[in-house]
């Protein structure tokens, strides 16, 4: 009976230690085959410039669907959904204008993401015309306002516009990142998350 458990506990502990071992071999592979992919683009003009026509065509496309769908005041789009209700996120700020949630795929420790709650045009900032000068001004308040209450301390504010910024979805939308040291520039190698 001992035997047998000593034999259970070895299987599992080197089931787990595998499984990890693999996890960590498949994500370096992975990450080597992404840099090297990434890396060998942008050192080519020609491939650079191949690979932002792509992106632009289908950042391009996107908004002019969404357009299409001329549903701007509800959002048609993910965040369209989180702004409606219509999709649970995990909420940190609210208020009668806009609302803040933890991003799904975090890029520092803190990584909060702020919208309007109306999309109304903004499908990115670039699409600002005066009459958004009130809801972008309560978006910059907001995020100083959630920076206090949860004691972000330093963070770092972003906004992707467009394909170039890797901007992948086309609903406004402001990234508070947080306590991790941030490096400037940021990273040239990085590719838009169409690619992943
Ligand atoms: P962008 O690349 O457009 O500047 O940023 C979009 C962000 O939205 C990304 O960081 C991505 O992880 C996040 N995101 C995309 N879909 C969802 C979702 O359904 N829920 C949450 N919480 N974040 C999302």
């Amino acid at each position: 009976m001992y035997c047998c458990n000593i034999f259970f506990f070895t299987y599992i502990v080197l089931f787990y230690l595998i499984n990890a071992i693999g996890g960590v071999a498949r994500n370096s592979m992975r990450n080597f085959a992404f840099n090297s992919f990434t890396k060998l683009v942008y050192s080519n003009k020609f491939l650079t410039n191949v690979v932002n026509r792509k992106l632009r065509k289908m950042a391009n496309e996107e908004e002019l669907a969404l357009a299409n769908a001329g549903k701007d005041e509800n959002g048609d789009s993910i965040f369209g959904k989180i702004a409606r209700k219509e999709m649970k996120v995990d909420l940190v700020y609210e208020d009668d204008k806009v609302m803040a949630f933890n991003d799904i795929n975090p890029q520092a420790p803190v990584h909060i993401l702020v919208i309007p709650k109306m999309r109304d045009g903004l499908t990115r900032l670039s699409k600002a015309e005066n009459r958004h000068k009130e809801i972008l001004g309560h978006l910059m308040w907001a995020v100083a306002e959630i920076v206090r209450q949860k004691d972000l301390g330093d963070f770092r504010l972003v906004v992707n516009n467009g394909p170039e910024a890797c901007q992948s979805v086309y609903y406004l939308h402001l990234h508070i990142l947080a306590k991790r040291q941030m490096k400037w520039p940021p990273a040239i190698y990085a590719i838009c998350s169409y690619f992943n």
